[in-house]
């Protein structure tokens, strides 16, 4: 507890999931945390958990595939919190469907939320670190970059993410500035949910079946993420860039 003192944090799609349980864990750790998603009024339940555990915490409402509104976000953290030290790059969409039945807004929404989402929010929180000469930028990938079945465009985005994440770690080490990726296997959030509903399953069955195939037995929980990536942002893990963790319960 208390390693990320003073430190400033943005959480990209952390009005819930793995996201909220990454900006949760980050403010038990010290830091305060910039709620970014979509919807601001979405983020304050996040931000009402982070405050009633005596952290500190703000709200913004940003799509990341925006640029402008990327912009405006990451400046208003910065002086709101003194800089930028840490950035989750987390927000995430699936648009699944095999390929011939794909549409060209499935494509271009999953790359535009995953990977131009990453780039722009990273593009903008690094000048603020590069400044400092510090920072931790964290990526999420997915099992999914792989290969997965019904996913040709959220399989490409966290293969390209990555890309990108071994490429920023080159870029920036040099600033001080670590950027890893972790790339989760099944965890139980709205968007794996979403999945079972979508193939018209039981959402329950459907993670009983996901949890005999994993040899830990057990689906994740967005806490299994966040603590990994407590220990990424952390100075414990000053040496440790431009790597893809998989924290999947040892799934193959
Ligand atoms: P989730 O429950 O669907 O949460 C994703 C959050 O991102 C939502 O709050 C969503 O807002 C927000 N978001 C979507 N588009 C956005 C945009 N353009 N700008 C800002 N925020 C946006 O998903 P999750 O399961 O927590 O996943 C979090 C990350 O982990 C994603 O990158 C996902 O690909 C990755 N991941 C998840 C799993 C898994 O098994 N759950 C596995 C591997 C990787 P709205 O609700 O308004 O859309």
């Amino acid at each position: 507890m208390g390693n990320l003192q003073g430190r400033s944090a943005i959480v990209t799609g952390s009005a819930r999931g793995i996201g909220a349980g990454i900006a949760k864990r980050l403010a038990s750790d010290g830091a305060k945390v910039a709620v970014i998603d979509l919807n601001q009024e979405a983020c304050l339940e996040t931000v009402r958990e982070i405050e009633a555990q005596g952290g500190t915490a703000i709200a913004l409402g940003c799509d990341v595939s925006n640029a402008d509104q990327v912009q405006t976000a990451v400046a208003k953290v910065a002086e709101e919190f003194d800089g930028v030290d840490i950035l989750v790059n987390n927000a995430g969409i699936t648009r699944d469907n095999l390929l011939f039945k794909m549409t060209e807004d499935d494509w271009d929404m999953v790359m535009n939320v995953h990977l131009k989402g990453s780039f722009l929010c990273s593009r903008a929180a690094q000048k603020y670190m590069v400044e400092k000469k510090y920072g931790k930028i964290v990526n999420l990938s997915s099992v999914s970059a792989l290969g997965n079945r019904g996913q040709a465009n959220y399989s490409a985005a966290k293969a390209g993410l990555q890309g990108f994440t071994r490429t920023l770690a080159i870029e920036l080490g040099p600033f001080n500035i670590n950027v890893n990726a972790v790339a989760p296997g099944f965890i139980d959030t709205e968007m794996t949910r979403q999945t079972a509903l979508r193939m018209g399953l039981d959402p329950e069955d459907f993670k009983k079946g996901a949890a005999a195939r994993i040899p830990l037995r057990r689906v994740g929980v967005p806490a299994d993420i966040a603590n990994v990536i407590a220990f990424l942002v952390s100075d414990d893990a000053s040496y440790v860039s431009g790597q893809i963790i998989y924290v999947n319960g040892g799934e193959r």
